[in-house]
C-alpha cells in the first residue's frame, strides 16, 4: 500500500495530518488477515485479532516499533534491520522495559474457566469477557482424552505430568473414572438451560456449572508484559493447558515480531538464572570441588541439581 496524501490542515481542530511516508511501500504486518487463529485444547482456540504497530515499511516487521521507540532519545528513525535485531537484543539482555511497551497485541480467546482463572492473574492486560449474566453460557466443556489424564505428583504439589497408564487396568479404570466424572457435571448444562427457561436468571443460574465450561474473552496486552505472561505460563511449572494457550500464543507472536521473540528465547525462556550459592557452587566445579550448594534447604538443592543437570554439569560431568 503506497499513500499519496501530503501534509494537510484540519480545518476545525488545527490538527496537522502527517500521511504515511510515499517513498515507502506499507505492509500489514498480519498480512491482510482479519484474525490469524489457533485451536487449542478439545473447544478452545486463541485468535491473534490485531497488533500495534499494523502498518510498517516493506520488510520491517512489528518490531520496528520498538526500535522507533528506543531511538527516539537519538532522534534517529529506523536504520538496517541488523542493527535493529543489535538493538532489541541489546534491550532485553539489560531488561529495558518500556520500548516494549510500544507494542500492543489483542486477543480473541476461548477457554476454560479453570484456565480464565489462572489468566486473569496477569494484571497488566485489558479484558472483556462474555457475560454469562447476559448470555446463556454455550454448551463447550474442556474434557481431556482418557491417555492425558494426569496423576498427582508426589515431588510437586501444585503439578502433575504423568498419566495413567492405558495398559494397566486399574489405570485405565481411574483415568474412565475421572472422564466419567466429568460428564456427570457436565449434564449438569441442562438442568441449567432448563431453569433459565424457567425464568431462574442467568446470572444465578451459571453458578451451578463446573469451571471446565468455556468462556471467552478479549485480551490485549503491551509486548512487555505479554513476554512476562509468556515466560511464566509457558514454563513446565504452568500447568498443561494454559501452557497449551501460552504456546499457541508464542507461535502467533513469532512471525509478527521475530527479533523480540528469538531475543526473549535466547535471554529469557531459554536462559538461567543463577543465585549467589549457583554460581559459587559452579565455580567449585570448576576448580574440581564440591558440586553441592551451600544450603540444606532441600528445595534449593532440588532446583540446582536440576539446574546443573541443564547445563550438563550432571554427577558423571
Ligand atoms: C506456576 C505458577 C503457579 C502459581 N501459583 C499460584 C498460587 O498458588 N496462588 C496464587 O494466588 N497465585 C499463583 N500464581 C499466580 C502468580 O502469583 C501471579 O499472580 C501471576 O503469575 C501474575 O504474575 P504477575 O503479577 O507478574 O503478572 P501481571 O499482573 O501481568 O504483572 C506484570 C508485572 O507488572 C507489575 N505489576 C502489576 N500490577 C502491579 C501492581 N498493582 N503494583 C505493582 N506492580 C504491579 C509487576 O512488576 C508484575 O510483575 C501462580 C503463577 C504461576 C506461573
Amino acid at each position: 500500500m503506497t499513500t499519496h496524501d501530503t501534509t494537510t490542515e484540519s480545518a476545525d481542530a488545527g490538527a496537522r495530518r502527517v500521511a504515511l511516508d510515499e517513498g515507502l511501500h506499507w505492509v500489514d504486518v498480519m498480512g491482510g488477515a482479519s484474525r490469524i487463529e489457533i485451536p487449542v485444547l478439545d473447544h478452545g482456540f486463541i485468535a491473534l485479532v490485531d497488533v500495534m504497530p499494523r502498518l510498517v515499511p516493506e520488510g520491517q516487521t512489528a518490531d520496528a516499533a520498538i526500535v522507533q521507540a528506543a531511538r527516539v532519545s537519538y532522534g534517529q528513525g529506523t536504520k538496517r534491520v541488523s542493527e535493529d535485531r543489535g538493538l532489541i537484543r541489546y534491550l532485553l539482555r539489560h531488561r529495558h522495559t518500556t520500548p516494549f511497551e510500544m507494542v500492543e497485541l489483542k486477543f480473541h480467546v476461548a477457554m476454560p474457566i479453570f484456565v480464565a482463572r489462572q489468566w486473569i492473574r496477569h494484571r497488566t492486560a485489558n479484558v472483556n469477557e462474555y457475560s454469562a449474566r447476559y448470555s446463556i453460557v454455550r454448551d463447550r466443556f474442556y474434557t481431556p482424552s482418557l491417555d492425558a489424564v494426569r496423576k498427582q505428583s508426589r515431588s510437586n504439589r501444585q503439578g502433575g505430568e504423568e498419566t495413567f497408564r492405558i495398559d494397566e487396568a486399574a489405570e485405565v479404570r481411574t483415568a474412565e473414572e475421572f472422564v466419567e466424572f466429568l460428564r456427570t457435571v457436565e449434564s449438569a448444562y441442562e438442568k441449567y438451560l432448563g431453569l433459565t427457561e424457567r425464568g431462574v436468571s442467568r446470572e444465578l443460574a451459571r453458578i451451578g456449572l463446573p469451571v471446565n465450561v468455556y468462556t471467552e474473552w478479549y485480551w490485549k496486552c503491551d509486548l512487555h508484559n505479554t513476554l512476562r505472561f509468556l515466560s511464566l505460563r509457558m514454563d513446565p511449572h504452568a500447568q498443561q493447558e494454559i501452557r497449551a494457550y501460552a504456546q499457541a500464543m508464542h507461535d502467533l507472536i513469532v512471525p509478527i515480531l521475530p527479533l523480540t521473540m528469538e531475543a526473549w528465547r535466547d535471554y529469557e525462556m531459554e536462559s538461567v538464572r543463577l543465585s549467589r550459592l549457583e554460581v559459587e557452587a559452579l565455580r567449585s566445579i570448576a576448580s574440581g570441588g564440591e558440586r553441592a550448594i551451600a544450603t540444606e534447604n532441600a528445595r534449593e538443592r532440588a532446583e540446582w541439581e536440576a539446574k546443573r543437570a541443564w547445563l550438563g554439569f550432571g554427577d558423571r560431568a
